[in-house]
């Protein structure tokens, strides 16, 4: 299947090289790391941020949807937080110069991944607030105890930023992001026990007295939780462009089986119930492509947090069902290595990873009545 970008606005005037163009000579099994150096090598990475740091949404889409053609979620995934999110984060606390804005400009090249690691070993993701990790700033050295749980590219990473509590409390200002190179002593990885995903090299750190320059900080000290929910739009946005070409990646193979099976010598696409569900799928991903659409630049521009939180609710309402009847749809052979049946356990990450979708749906709630004035007007 040839990936084709999905339509929003129109693309910058100096647009870098096509992705998928791009990708076209990386081995199918390309790992993460590979796969993020092609990109950054290509500008492909660099080529999503404006000056202000904001990121364009049809070139997140490009991208995304051809690295979603190689057919490795993991691979994806672990792109996603690192475009999304974690660099984002990184440039908005890097000064002019110093390891931070070193860092950040071989990431950005492709010379080595970094992870984000938020979700804490001390508490439920859901709970971020909860979190254990913390780091004792003093005037010469900064020291990091703590531990990070499923944490994307963890084990490829070069860096990790990690979210750290420098006082007691759970009030917003507690939290600080600290860099910290994955080859410091007290640093120790474990792969995640999993067979899904397993291109996004999951992981969960452990940091044991992790002594660093304060010049790792990120950002001021108690800055950290809201250059997070700054961020936090442009990958729940990003999840939902990814969302959209994966089901639709999906469905179009499933079509394509459906017309090839025959039952009593008619193909099963001629099957009337058959081709209903089909296109109960198909109208739900459209309307994913078109909320998407909608909300996109509301989000990357005006980091509209309740769209994103709205669309965020919208792709775990969407995959699952979707992937689900294509996964029946194509019997046993769903059952295939790498699948279909695969396909949608990998996808369970769409309604947990970066908030699970019942603490989305109570964003959508508490932001119920700007809703519904809108849909009035
Ligand atoms: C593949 C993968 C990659 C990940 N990558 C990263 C990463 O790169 N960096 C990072 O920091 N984290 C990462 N995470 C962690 C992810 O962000 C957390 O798993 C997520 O926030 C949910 O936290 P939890 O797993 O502790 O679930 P919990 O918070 O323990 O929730 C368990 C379940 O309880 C229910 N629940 C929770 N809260 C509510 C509520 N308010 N109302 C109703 N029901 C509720 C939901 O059904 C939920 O699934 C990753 C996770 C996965 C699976």
């Amino acid at each position: 299947m040839t990936p084709t970008a999905p339509a929003l606005s129109a693309p910058p005037p100096t647009a870098p090289l096509d992705p998928a163009v791009a990708l076209a000579g990386l081995p199918d099994a390309a790992p993460a790391a590979l796969v993020w150096q092609t990109c950054g090598a290509a500008g492909l990475i660099e080529g999503l941020y404006d000056d202000r740091g904001g990121t364009d949404p049809r070139r997140l889409a490009a991208l995304l949807t051809a690295v979603d053609a190689r057919g490795d979620n993991g691979v994806t995934l672990s792109l996603l937080v690192q475009a999304a999110s974690a660099l984002p984060i990184l440039a908005a606390g890097a000064p002019a110069s110093g390891p931070v804005r070193d860092a950040l400009n071989r990431v950005r090249s492709g010379e080595r991944p970094l992870a984000l690691a938020a979700t804490d070993s001390a508490a439920a993701g859901s709970d971020l607030a909860g979190l254990g990790t913390d780091v004792t700033i003093g005037p010469d050295e900064i020291v990091l105890n703590g531990g990070k749980r499923w944490i994307t590219t963890a084990c490829a990473a070069g860096w990790f930023l990690v979210l750290a509590r420098h006082r007691p409390g759970r009030h917003f200002t507690s939290f600080t992001w600290v860099l910290v190179p994955a080859e410091t002593p007290g640093v120790r990885v474990t792969p995640a026990d999993t067979d899904l995903l397993v291109g996004a090299a999951t992981g969960h750190v452990e940091f044991t007295d992790v002594r660093l320059a304060p010049d790792l900080l990120v950002g001021r000290p108690g800055r950290a939780m809201p250059a997070f929910a700054r961020h936090m739009g442009t990958e729940r946005l990003a999840g939902a462009l990814w969302a959209r070409a994966l089901t639709t990646r999906v469905l179009a193979d499933t079509k394509e089986r459906l017309t090839r099976r025959l039952v009593d010598g008619r193909p099963l696409w001629h099957n009337s119930s058959v081709r209903q569900r089909f296109a109960t799928c198909l109208v739900q991903v459209r309307q994913l492509h078109a909320l998407s659409d909608t909300l996109a630049e509301r989000i990357t521009r005006h980091q509209d947090l309740a769209a994103a939180a709205l669309l965020k609710s919208a792709v775990g309402l969407t995959v699952d069902p979707v992937l689900a009847v294509c996964a029946q749809l194509q019997g046993a052979d769903g059952l295939l290595r790498d699948g279909a049946q695969r396909i949608r356990a990998e996808a369970a990450v769409f309604g947990i990873g970066g908030g699970v979708t019942e603490l989305l749906l109570d964003t959508v709630a508490d932001h119920a009545d700007p809703w519904l004035t809108e849909l009035r007007a």
